[in-house]
């Protein structure tokens, strides 16, 4: 079965909205493999997010990931890199569709990086790399 890793990012853990994002997950039918809580390391991130260094949004982004608590999850089903991309919606919440995770809990907050709620992984390779990285063995 397909597998994606999903992080619900420290702006959703910290506005209490946690269960709220997976139980939507849940709902379309995804099952959860692996669950964890966790504020990442500088390391871990710097891995996590390497095809980004460099870029001007790379530092507030590492910053934001690293400021509190994060939670990991492994879900699969078929098709569902493409299916959780589909529900988190568009990078920018304020562009990102109503009815969608971002487009329904997000918003731009001023910031230099994009507090966008979740991440969720876009290929069959990132996924296989990125659950290695959250739960490592
Ligand atoms: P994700 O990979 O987080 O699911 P994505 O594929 O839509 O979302 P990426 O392009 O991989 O986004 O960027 C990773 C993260 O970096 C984004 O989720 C967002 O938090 C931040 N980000 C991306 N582009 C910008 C930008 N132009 N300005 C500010 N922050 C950005």
């Amino acid at each position: 079965t397909e597998r994606t890793l999903v992080l619900v990012k420290p702006d959703g853990v910290s506005r209490g909205l946690t269960g709220a994002i997976l139980a939507r997950v849940e709902a379309k039918g995804y099952r959860i493999a692996a669950l964890a809580q966790l504020t990442p390391s500088r390391d871990l991130l710097a891995k996590h997010y390497a095809e980004h260094e460099g870029k001007p949004f790379y530092e507030p982004l590492l910053e934001f990931m690293e400021s509190g608590p994060v939670v990991a999850a492994v879900f699969e089903g078929e098709r569902v890199i493409e299916g959780f991309r589909s529900l988190a919606g568009a990078t920018d919440p304020t562009a990102a569709a109503p009815g969608t995770i971002r487009g329904d809990f997000g918003r731009d907050w001023g910031l230099k990086v994009q507090q966008n709620l979740v991440h969720g992984s876009d290929s069959v390779e990132s996924a296989e790399r990125e659950i290695g990285i959250w739960f490592p063995a």
